[in-house]
């Protein structure tokens, strides 16, 4: 027997609606690029969108399911876009700024993104693939200064786009299970790969988020958004905040230590999101000049790469600010885990807490992890046995976009995450290792496959491989070792800099680079990573 409850679309679109009618007061605070601050209400962001919404449908012709692409910062402007562009139907497509220029052309021309809202601090990268951008036909530059200029075609400035544009518009209707977003993430081989959000994944996945158990947000909190919007939609708290009617402090490009400190305190912010490298660098400056006033900071969620214990030990005893670590994917919304403590963990003493708070945390609810053995068994939860992390649920992705290759996914429809780990008899997932060939640099992923693929093009080089070394600012760094093509040709890891930089942007580099005879392989051929991992561990590859 069917229920007989309503049918109520899980869309962002009743997100915003919401947030403007039970919280229109509440604020968004933008310190954007140039320094100003700009501050309006949920109220105001909700005109703003419907003005955009309406630019976007009668002045670019913008049709439901169509790609409009994001370039951009965190700020007020890009919130619009998140709920605008879904609000008419069409995706929003945000690119991430960080990825080599190659992939960032791929991911443009792949999606068929039909306008770009970018940033004018990012339009040099654009311009540079702009010959190769074949599906774009506006480019909508967002915070331009008086003077700005460009070599793309077609641009129109945000505020010219708004310009004499009625806020008086009826949202598209569309189906929950419809896309509203997409983002791509790094493939160990290949090109990247796009996750396409549904408006009802999108809305469950906010409410998820919000929950006590996960970063418990409410109308009570004024939050600072640092995990990039372009980064698996800044963990989906531009959609969180506006259904719990929290205020949301955006920092635009202002991610340096001091900057970060200063918002927080002006702002008085009580909750943050960020990624360790982020924390790090936070806690090192107030470590140096500790801020003359308490910061107001309750909690930080921190996830996104391995985090340092020491790091959430280090803030709570110096400063009395808990840290929350947190798991989770492109793939996966995010949110898969959080490390909260559990009533019955109470009684531990510190240590014994710290070790589970360490841990990557326990599944959320819609959400469900399973480690798997090499042999394709269940590993016992036990806390010992080791399995690749398998996830499904109602933010996980199904499919990646335009591809029917099921490699990521188990013949049972589970995906694969290539995190490898144990899950404790209380359910903490904890990983300690990664069977995906990746290097996680400052929460960016770096693919070490296409590295290789570049310094081998040059003529002095026979073979290449880079692996992740662990760093202690930016989590992980990209080591390259090498064997030259003649042993008297020496080509140095300057000369290859150079080489690099055509295509990559310079963080995206190895920092070293290890000249060996020969680059230990697997049984079938592939450069062993474990082997190299190992050997660079005990001291047998110098740079
Ligand atoms: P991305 O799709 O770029 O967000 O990257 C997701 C991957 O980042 C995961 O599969 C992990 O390898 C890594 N990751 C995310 N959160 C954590 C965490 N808390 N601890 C360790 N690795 C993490």
């Amino acid at each position: 027997m069917k229920g007989q409850m309503m049918h109520y679309p899980l869309t962002t679109t009743v997100i915003l609606e919401y947030g403007a009618r039970v919280f229109p007061k509440k604020k968004i605070i933008s310190i954007q690029p140039n320094g100003t601050r700009h501050e309006y209400s949920f109220s105001d962001m909700h005109k703003t969108c419907k003005k955009l919404a309406n630019a976007l449908v009668n002045k670019l012709g913008i049709q439901p399911g169509d790609m409009v692409g994001t370039f951009a910062w965190n700020h007020h402007q890009h919130v619009e876009l998140y709920y605008a562009i879904p609000g008419i139907g069409a995706v929003c497509h945000t690119i991430n700024v960080r990825l080599f220029p190659a992939q960032i052309e791929f991911i443009i021309n792949h999606a068929e993104d039909r306008v770009i809202f970018a940033d004018a601090t990012l339009v040099p990268i654009l311009e540079k693939i702009a010959p190769l951008i074949t599906t774009v036909e506006h480019f909508i530059i967002l915070n331009a200064p008086e003077n700005f200029s460009s070599t793309l075609n077609n641009i129109i400035l945000y505020e010219d786009l708004l310009k004499n544009v009625s806020e008086d518009f009826d949202w598209v209707e569309v189906d929950e299970h419809d896309a509203c977003a997409m983002c791509y993430t790094s493939g160990t081989t290949g090109q990247p790969k796009g996750v396409l959000y549904s408006h009802r994944s999108t809305y469950l996945h906010a409410m998820g988020i919000i929950a006590p158990n996960a970063a418990c947000i409410s109308d009570k909190d004024r939050i600072l958004i640092v995990v990039p919007q372009f980064h698996v939609m800044a963990w989906g708290f531009p959609y969180a905040c506006v259904l719990a009617g929290a205020e949301m402090v955006m920092p635009s490009l202002h991610f340096q230590p001091d900057a970060m400190i200063k918002i927080l305190s002006e702002e008085k912010i009580n909750k943050a999101n960020g990624v360790p490298t982020i924390w790090m660098g936070i806690y090192d400056a107030m470590k140096k000049n500790p801020p003359k006033e308490k910061l107001l900071l309750e909690e930080y969620l921190i996830g996104g790469s391995a985090l340092p214990i020491s790091l959430i030990e280090g803030f709570e005893k110096d400063f009395g600010i808990p840290g929350v670590h947190a798991w989770g994917m492109t793939e996966t919304s995010p949110l898969g885990t959080v490390s909260r403590l559990q009533s019955k963990h109470e009684r531990l003493d510190d240590a014994a807490q710290l070790k589970i708070r360490g841990k990557q945390g326990i599944e959320c609810p819609c959400v469900e992890i399973r480690a798997v053995k090499e042999d394709g068994s269940i590993a016992p939860r036990d806390g010992k046995t080791i399995g690749e992390f398998e996830i499904r649920g109602v933010w996980v992705v199904d499919n990646y976009f335009k591809t029917n290759n099921r490699d990521s996914f188990s013949e049972d429809g589970w995906f694969k995450t290539g995190d490898v780990g144990t899950i404790d008899e209380d359910g903490y997932m904890e990983i300690t290792d990664r069977s995906k060939d990746l290097v996680k640099s400052g929460g960016e992923w770096i693919s070490s496959v296409v590295l290789e693929m570049a310094i081998m093009a040059h003529p002095k080089v026979k073979e290449a491989s880079v692996i992740a070394i662990p760093d202690a600012k930016w989590g992980e760094r990209p080591l390259a070792v090498i064997v030259l093509r003649d042993e008297n040709e020496m080509v140095t890891g300057d000369e290859l800099k150079q080489f690099l930089l055509r295509d990559f942007l310079s963080y995206q580099l190895p920092d070293s680079y290890v000249y060996v005879n020969s680059i230990p392989k697997t049984s079938v051929g592939k450069f062993d990573k474990k082997e190299m991992r190992r050997m660079y561990a005990e001291g047998e590859l110098n740079a």
